[in-house]
């Protein structure tokens, strides 16, 4: 599997006029890429289902900017979306509210995502599958969908799907997790193949690895926290996607550690 350069750090300049948008923007991975996103000079839209937690992250990217941290921060726009329930209509809704605004997408991040239950296939929950197929699969479909058009009105379009360890060598409990994750990896290398010639729409997988936050947590219960990098300490490989150091790579997997 690739690996993202180690020492990467990008700059404010790394994402300067791309408009990028991000969902599960409200808390762990999400929420540090997008404030890092935000420092590197992106104009944001922020996806996630609770209001308050992404006003929360806005205020967190404008107050920071105020302080100087980064001069060139951008007020992010913010889209409450919940992915069990949202209809077709809502997400041409969103494009349509895209194009209206900004006219293109530079950048997509599928971050959003739910465990579900750790349980074998004989006892796991037929309508846990469903819920974490719709929002870890169908969801990064439907809104990769709705966008393809603005994609395509970019320079170097860059959608990320974010892939796990257990999307890529199947793991005993990992249930419709798991199964959502290998989805990801080949609607990657589907979109990757279908934009490689006439267009600049780049399509890759990204493994965060074992990460800090409340799905890990969800995870494994009983593991030390204090080992796990920060969602912080992963967000670059996120920035180095969308933006200009990796070049025209499509159709990859990559790990971020
Ligand atoms: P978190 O639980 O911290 O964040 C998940 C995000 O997804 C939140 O913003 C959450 O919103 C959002 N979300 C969940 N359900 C929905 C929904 N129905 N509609 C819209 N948004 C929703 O998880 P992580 O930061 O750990 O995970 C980020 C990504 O990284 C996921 O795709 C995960 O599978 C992947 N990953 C994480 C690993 C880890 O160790 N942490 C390892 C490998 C992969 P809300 O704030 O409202 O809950």
């Amino acid at each position: 599997m690739k690996k993202i350069p180690a020492d990467y750090r990008p700059d404010e300049r790394t994402l300067a006029g791309r408009v990028i948008l991000i969902t599960g923007a409200s808390d762990g991975i999400g929420r540090a890429t997008a404030e890092l996103a935000a420092q590197c000079g992106a104009t944001l839209v922020l996806l996630g289902r609770d209001a308050n937690k992404l006003n929360a992250v806005a205020d967190s990217i404008i107050n920071r900017g105020a302080e100087g941290a980064a001069p060139t921060v951008v007020e992010p726009r913010l889209h409450a979306m919940d992915f069990e329930a949202a209809t077709w209509e809502e997400y041409l809704a969103l494009a349509h509210a895209l194009a209206d605004e900004f006219g293109r997408l530079d950048g997509l991040v599928h971050m959003a995502g739910m465990l579900g239950e750790r349980s074998p296939l004989l006892h796991y929950d037929a309508a846990t599958w469903q819920r974490v197929l719709t929002v870890n699969l169908t969801a990064p479909f439907l809104l990769t969908r709705a966008c393809l058009g603005l994609l395509g009105q970019s320079q170097d379009a860059s959608v990320v799907f974010t892939s796990s360890g257990v999307g890529r060598k199947g793991h005993a409990h990992w249930g419709a997790y798991a199964v959502s994750k290998f989805g990801l990896e080949g609607l990657s290398q589907v979109l990757a193949e279908e934009t490689r010639t006439n267009t600049h729409i780049r399509a890759n997988a990204l493994n965060p690895g074992a990460v800090r936050t409340a799905m890990r947590l969800q995870a494994y219960p009983a593991e030390d926290r204090d080992r796990l990098p920060t969602p912080e300490q992963i967000a670059p490989a996120f920035i180095w996607l969308l933006g200009p150091d990796s070049g025209e790579v499509t159709g990859e997997s990559f790990d971020a550690q």
